[in-house]
């Protein structure tokens, strides 16, 4: 089969995300006679086309989630680094793409097939001259040099740890060892960006490092999947963990499972940007007993319902951190009102509104220069 040919047909097993440039791959009915590309946002905001795509559908491993999985029956494909690296900047010079993300099955262990990611990358960089945006894969087991040496290349390093810690991969993917072989690389990128200078990598700045969780398989809770995030955010400078919400795939052992729902994957999104960019603790987070966040209401908004509706905030006179506890408020709205306050006092919900603020949403649980917002009552 000519590289096209096996590139389309690549593309068409990859799950295809416009949003993001993360996510598991699944089989995909549609655009099998094309080379699909995705439409990404990069992390500086700019919109981009981009091929996500993987060196080798073959694997040697056993994850029970994954359309890729050893023994399945299907048609894969694949390509060698320098074969790999021509077509792609074909396209790239061709328009049709912008960036690349890259992955791969596992052929003779994470090691080896890790080798296959940066020889192509390498071609890419320093033998055929691509300057775009590159996103590459650290594979399970993958070794410190290399993950340094992916640094080097990318703009973008992610692992995915697919579990929020052994025991449950443990029944999610049994081949993979959470802490040395998933953990492990995360925390080495980490530690390469405190060490080294970034002028070492190819544009003098390192790469981010994000993650993704299967969510719901195995009876992973909110607070399980949410207390490595914490840690990740806090400890390893995570750019984002993504959370994909398990949907059975035939022919897989987990293929009798309910698919989890849509709404609990955006509440572990919501969740999560309240640890990464409101200041919130994991123990703020209104879990239930069960150790899950509620479905029917935004965390954000369950959190200020017990702590607010009878302590209001002053947005006369909170700093930025109580500013983002309300619901309505974001950082670019908290910015905002700071910079208003320094000329003005606020004296009702229009001037929030037009500072960017959710005002419907934050009005029963302020007070605006001393008085709860007039039509406060119709809101709750
Ligand atoms: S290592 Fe696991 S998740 Fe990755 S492609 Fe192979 S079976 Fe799928």
């Amino acid at each position: 089969m000519d590289a096209i040919s096996r590139l389309k047909m690549l593309t068409a097993q990859m799950h295809l995300e416009p949003a993001e440039d993360v996510q598991c791959p699944q089989i995909s009915a549609h655009k099998q006679d094309e080379v699909a590309i995705s439409q990404a946002a990069l992390p500086n905001g700019q919109h981009i086309k981009l091929l996500k795509t993987l060196l080798t559908s073959v694997c040697e491993r056993d994850c029970f989630y994954c359309p890729f999985r050893a023994g399945r029956d299907f048609r894969r494909a694949t390509f060698t680094p320098d074969e790999f690296a021509r077509t792609f900047m074909a396209l790239h010079k061709a328009g049709a793409a912008e960036g690349l993300f890259i992955s791969s099955g596992l052929i003779n262990g994470g090691t080896y097939t890790q080798d296959q990611l940066l020889d192509t990358a390498e071609i890419l960089r320093h033998k055929i001259g691509y300057r775009g945006y590159l996103h590459l894969k650290l594979m399970p087991g993958s070794q410190q040099a290399q993950v340094e040496r992916a640094m080097l290349l990318a703009d973008r390093v992610s692992i995915n740890l697919e579990a929020p810690n052994t025991q449950r991969l443990q029944r999610l993917a049994p081949g993979k060892r959470f802490l040395d072989e998933l953990l492990q690389p995360l925390r080495w990128v980490e530690e390469i960006r405190r060490s080294q200078p970034p002028q070492k990598a190819w544009n003098a700045r390192w790469p981010s490092s994000v993650t993704q969780f299967v969510v719901g398989a195995v009876e992973d809770t909110d607070l399980e999947l949410l207390s490595t995030t914490a840690y990740l955010y806090n400890q390893l400078h995570l750019k984002r963990a993504y959370f994909s919400a398990f949907n059975p795939i035939p022919d897989t052992p987990l293929e009798e499972l309910p698919p989890t729902s849509a709404a609990r994957e955006h509440r572990l999104y919501q969740a999560s940007f309240l640890l990464r960019d409101y200041g919130f603790d994991l123990e703020e987070l209104p879990f239930t007993s069960l150790g899950n966040l509620p479905l029917e209401t935004d965390p954000k908004q369950a959190w200020a319902q017990v702590n607010l509706t009878e302590q209001p905030i002053e947005i006369n006179r909170a700093d930025r951190r109580e500013l983002l506890r309300i619901p309505g408020i974001g950082p670019k709205s908290a910015n905002a009102i700071l910079g208003a306050r320094r000329t003005h006092r606020l004296k009702d919900l229009s001037e929030l509104r037009h500072l960017g603020a959710n005002a419907r949403r934050a009005a029963p649980y302020i007070l605006l220069n001393g008085f709860r917002p007039a039509h406060q009552m119709s809101f709750l």
